[in-house]
């Protein structure tokens, strides 16, 4: 009896077998991480607790017992490893994109994995961004109210720039985020706003992925990160901007709980 714990910068991941011995999955907010000792020590009172992640500390200090900790990125590709098998998706070489609070961008080859890099921007950005530029913090109204958007008097596409002519580049790549803004000075809703903050960290991400999966003679990407939960907006963005940039992308199912898997099944 175990429980795997990845104790991120915004939300506290865990993972555990239930009675039926299928895999369950909890998540807290890093803002709650006292409910989620409380949670983890009135379900595993004598089980082994596996934690991974930046608040690995914070939590073993509330949890007053033993835990073991592991290095964040090998519980979060055996994760994603674990999950590839189980939804049966190929084992070829791949580029693993974790969105995150920040991004980090790893190369998964069958049995080994390194890290390439990262960049900050990631679904921190989104929550920081949109609250600066709308007022809005609520992560799901954030979501919800960007559906409605539009972003075509923010963002300026490849073919605005090429008008009436051929592009030598898809014309729908965006040339600029938020390039348009100046050029078109009214009042602009929230909705349109937000659906340009997730076009402008999706396109982001989608773009440094692409890149390292060229550069590493990877065609797939696999995201995950809990920035894609409920977020179809940012899932569609990174999916089909994958596409038009010639790469194979996987938004992974569960793949938010890969470190939590990773670490359980360690
Ligand atoms: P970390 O491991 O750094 O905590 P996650 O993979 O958990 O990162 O992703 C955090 C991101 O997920 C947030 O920045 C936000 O964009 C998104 N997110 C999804 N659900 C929520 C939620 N309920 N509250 C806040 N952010 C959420």
């Amino acid at each position: 009896n175990s429980v795997g714990v990845d104790a991120g910068g915004t939300l506290i991941k865990i993972a555990y077998r239930n009675d039926q011995q299928e895999l369950s999955f909890e998540k807290f907010p890093v803002s709650e991480i006292a409910m989620a000792a409380a949670w983890i020590q009135e379900h595993f009172a004598g089980a082994e607790i596996c934690v991974t992640g930046g608040k690995a500390k914070q939590l073993h200090d509330l949890l007053n017992r033993p835990i073991r900790t592991l290095v964040e990125f090998d519980a979060t590709c055996n994760g994603v490893q674990y999950l590839m098998d189980m939804q049966k998706l190929s084992d070829e070489p791949f580029v693993l994109t974790n969105v995150g609070t920040g991004t980090s961008i790893h190369f998964v080859d069958k049995q080994k994995h390194h890290r390439l890099g990262g960049i900050g921007v990631g679904g921190g950005t989104l929550m920081g961004l949109s609250f600066l530029l709308t007022g809005i913090q609520n992560y799901a109204e954030i979501v919800e109210v960007s559906r409605q958007g539009n972003r075509k008097f923010i963002d300026l596409k490849v073919s605005d720039i090429y008008e009436g002519m051929v592009p030598p580049i898809p014309g729908d790549l965006t040339a600029s985020n938020f390039g348009n803004v100046l050029q078109h000075q009214t009042t602009r809703q929230n909705s349109d706003i937000l659906a340009s903050v997730i076009g402008l960290v999706g396109e982001t991400i989608t773009t440094i992925s692409v890149q390292a999966a060229t550069q590493n003679g990877a065609s797939s990407i696999v995201y995950i990160g809990s920035s894609f939960i409920g977020n179809d907006v940012l899932r569609d963005t990174v999916v089909n901007y994958t596409v038009l940039r010639g790469a194979v992308p996987t938004v992974l199912r569960n793949g938010e709980y890969s470190g939590a898997i990773g670490a359980l099944m360690s």
